[in-house]
């Protein structure tokens, strides 16, 4: 399948005449639509709600928008929390899913009364030294093995550091409840960027059983299944990005099958998307300021891996478009780099691409999640601006490039260049 920006040339460069490359842009209507396909695909259970994952774009007037669209947030840190405040989420519309969590974090959690999502069964008494334990509370699981679906394997649970045991699970239930927790939740996060359609509800029946096992063994309440994030989407042109309409219905399946058998049809399902809600509807706008011609053919963009680190470090393929030459025949083949003193600072590697000159403008395609949240400043590189597209056509900043004086902003020159400081 063809994949084609959100945008056109033409918007593009009435923006860039505002606006210098490179950018961010993320496009409001493609948010919005997918939101609201999120909640449909859930609609059958009354209680749900999509936190969205908050570090895959913390920026608050795109959380501002899934706010509207009737979402909450996902965060672990005390900047997110402050984001989610700043926006006007509270209480039951914030879930904490932090580990390694600080002292200070799960205050401030509590604080905010936001739905602390426990990582480890020894974080009972420092999270009851550290703002107190909750009436309610949600527990991470973490199943361990292998995640097969059929001849597929999804993820190693048994590697990662997230979550508690079957047996820890229970016996942390046991105890909260034992200490006046009332009513509880489980999550899981049990794969990265699954395309597989199945792993939604295999996910789901995976913590189903576990909330019944829970409610029947300890006759504890449970309020929420959480199947937390891991959608993934279509990166490659060939690849298909999972129907979120038969997702929720398998998972209404796996609902009816396990939670409703054992007599808890009350319970809340929750997600927390990230990459699915707005990875399609962000792309990294960039122009090519340089070509060289040594033992491959490079083409140099004024981006680099401070903007988008996924392909430096994932070796993620993120496809781009050379606007103006949508149609035009791929026939060079270029490492398309930024400007980075790392060898890895390719944006694509060996990519078939249309003839491109210098001026021409990229368009990194699914740059939306784990984008520009995950940039650093490696070098010296100043990260991009953000920008969002309404849904009317017309256009915002919603976050300045960084400049020198950012990058400084730790330091004290005082001693050193006081003219720095002005
Ligand atoms: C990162 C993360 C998510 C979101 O993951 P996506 O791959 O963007 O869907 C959700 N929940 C938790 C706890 C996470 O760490």
């Amino acid at each position: 399948m063809q994949k084609k920006p959100f945008v056109n040339l033409d918007k593009l460069n009435e923006i860039i005449s505002e606006y210098p490359t490179p950018f961010h842009l993320y496009d409001e209507a493609g948010i919005r639509a997918t939101a609201k396909a999120v909640n449909n695909a859930f609609s059958w259970n009354p209680g749900f709600r999509e936190y969205f994952a908050v570090k895959a774009c913390p920026n608050p007037y795109i959380l501002k928008l899934l706010k509207e669209e009737g979402c909450g947030v996902d965060c672990a840190s005390i900047p997110e929390l402050m984001l989610a405040h700043a926006v006007g989420f509270e209480g039951d519309e914030i879930m904490f899913s932090s580990n390694e969590t600080k002292a200070e974090e799960y205050e401030f959690a509590r604080k905010m009364n936001a739905i602390i999502n426990l990582d480890d069964i020894t974080h009972i008494d420092f999270l009851a030294a550290h703002g107190g334990l909750p009436e309610k509370i949600c527990l991470r699981f973490n199943p361990g093995g292998d995640l097969n679906i059929g001849e597929t394997c999804m993820g190693h649970p048994d590697e990662a550091k997230y979550g508690m045991t079957r047996s820890q699970i229970l016996e942390a239930a046991r105890i909260l409840s034992q200490r006046g927790v009332k009513s509880f939740g489980v999550h899981a996060l049990l794969a990265s960027n699954a395309t597989e359609r199945h792993y939604y509800p295999e996910n789901a029946a995976i913590l189903f059983s576990l909330a019944a096992e829970m409610h029947q063994t300890l006759g504890v309440d449970i309020f929420m299944v959480n199947l937390s994030g891991g959608v993934g989407i279509a990166y490659l042109p060939e690849e298909e990005t999972p129907d979120i309409a038969q997702v929720g219905a398998d998972v209404q399946t796996e609902f009816q099958r396990i939670l409703v058998a054992a007599g808890l049809p009350n319970v809340h399902v929750a997600s927390e998307l990230g990459r699915y809600v707005t990875g399609p509807h962000g792309c990294l706008v960039t122009t090519a300021i340089h070509e060289k011609h040594i033992y491959r053919e490079y083409i140099g963009v004024d981006a680099c891996a401070v903007d988008l680190m996924r392909p430096a470090m994932y070796g993620a393929y993120h496809h781009i478009s050379v606007m103006g030459k949508l149609d035009a025949p791929k026939d060079h083949i270029y490492d398309v780099v930024g400007s980075l003193c790392e060898n890895n600072d390719k944006f694509a590697v060996q990519r078939p691409l249309p003839k491109i000159d210098m001026g021409d403008v990229l368009v990194i395609h699914d740059a939306g999640a784990h984008g520009y949240s995950m940039g650093y400043n490696y070098n010296g590189k100043l990260k991009s601006a953000e920008i969002l597209l309404h849904s009317d056509g017309s256009f915002s900043m919603i976050r300045r490039a960084e400049k020198p004086r950012d990058y400084f902003a730790t330091l004290d020159f005082s001693e050193f260049a006081p003219e720095l400081l002005s």
